[in-house]
């Protein structure tokens, strides 16, 4: 499919001030350049593929640039990944529209996506069989965990008294197949038939997703979310045809796109909670600081032609996502930013790493 670096599209998604910010009197230290993808933070300025600032409702632009291209590469049979990338607080959930439950509001990402695929899948149902199935995992402290699992009540942290005892969650142990693809042991994958059936799921995963409390946000979110749809087609072979027969008929077509709302990146130190906290903000950054070097690497051409090395296997992050990142599949990373001068710190490192994936 594509050939250089531009299996891999960048974007910066900067959120309005919110009331407690305005609240603070922060003001908003983020210029942008009209008409050019482009930020500047005090001296420092950075170029990417899209900026979506702090006017207007981004969402629509953000799902047709950069989204929908990869619903498109999944029915083409290329898997894809969409990644939300920023500090604890800064749009993440909101953009990727993980919390949707099938109502109300139909802003975010993931809603969109859900729209986009069954109107298509109805558009060609004639032709066409369909089979899909999600999955909801989530990463936390390198281990894997099923947010299906319908055995799983909700886990609290350690630490959280008067609350029954909840089975143990059983890490997932995540498995290559001989041509290179990622699979994961035992994990829930259920056929949804439609829209609400799927959000249906992505619900029920968002509620089990683990959180805790540090000084940033009390809902803090110190894990990866990945909600995986995978497609499968076959095209329906018409008996009266009269052309030739199809010898692609029994051909089954597979992708998935993985939608991703990665841990808060902001720095372990910075959360100033108990021993416990601080390692599960260092188990955090295995993560993205994987993931950092590996979309650096595929965008380093010079090392994708000589076949480099890309380090997947440094975190269970990359590792989950290598069949979907890199090779014929695309990846867009949307990093997120307050614009808020309290936040300035935050939100360079976070541009500086966006900058870098490019
Ligand atoms: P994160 O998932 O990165 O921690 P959230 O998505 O929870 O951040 O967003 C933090 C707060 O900012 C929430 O109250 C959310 O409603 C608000 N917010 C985020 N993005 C926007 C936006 N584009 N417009 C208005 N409010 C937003
Ligand atoms: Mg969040």
């Amino acid at each position: 499919m594509d050939s250089s670096a531009e299996c891999v599209k960048v974007a910066v998604n900067i959120r309005p001030l919110i009331t407690p910010e305005l609240l603070n009197g922060c003001t908003d230290c983020i210029t942008l350049v009209p008409g050019e993808p482009q930020v500047q933070i005090g001296t420092h300025s950075f170029t990417y593929d899209y900026v979506y600032g702090t006017s207007g409702s981004p969402s629509v632009a953000i799902y047709d640039d950069c989204v929908d291209p990869l619903v498109d590469a999944l029915f083409r049979g290329y898997n894809a990944t969409v990644l939300a990338y920023g500090q604890t607080g800064s749009g993440k959930t909101y953009t990727m529209g993980t919390n949707y439950s099938g109502e109300g509001s139909n802003d975010g990402i993931i809603p969109k996506v859900m729209d986009t695929i069954f109107r298509r899948v109805e558009s060609v149902k004639e032709s066409t069989e369909f089979l899909i199935r999600v999955s909801f995992i989530e990463i936390f402290k390198e281990e894997v965990f099923d947010l299906l699992d319908s055995n799983l009540t909700i886990s609290k942290g350690e630490g959280h008294v008067g609350k029954a005892i909840v089975p143990p969650r059983v890490p997932i142990q995540i498995r290559e197949t001989v041509n290179g693809g990622i699979t994961l042991a035992g994990v829930t994958e259920a056929e949804v038939r439609c829209k609400e059936e799927m959000a249906s799921y992505l619900s029920k995963g968002s509620f089990s997703r683990a959180t805790g409390s540090t000084n940033m946000n009390n809902q803090s979110s110190r894990s990866h979310a990945i909600f995986t749809i995978s497609m499968e087609q076959k095209k329906i072979t018409m008996c009266s045809s009269g052309g030739n027969e199809d010898d692609m008929g029994d051909d089954i077509l597979r992708a998935k796109l993985h939608l991703v709302d990665l841990a808060g990146s902001e720095r372990a130190k910075r959360t100033g909670a108990d021993g416990m906290r601080f390692k599960e903000g260092i188990h955090i950054n295995k993560g993205l600081l994987a993931l950092g070097n590996v979309i650096s690497a595929l965008g380093d051409e010079k090392k994708r032609k000589e076949g480099g090395h890309v380090p997947y296997r440094d975190s269970k992050l990359t590792r989950l996502l290598q069949d979907s990142l890199g090779g014929n599949s695309k990846t867009v990373m949307i990093a997120c930013v307050s614009p808020a001068d309290t936040n300035a710190e935050e939100t360079l490192n976070t541009l500086k790493y966006a900058n870098r994936a490019r």
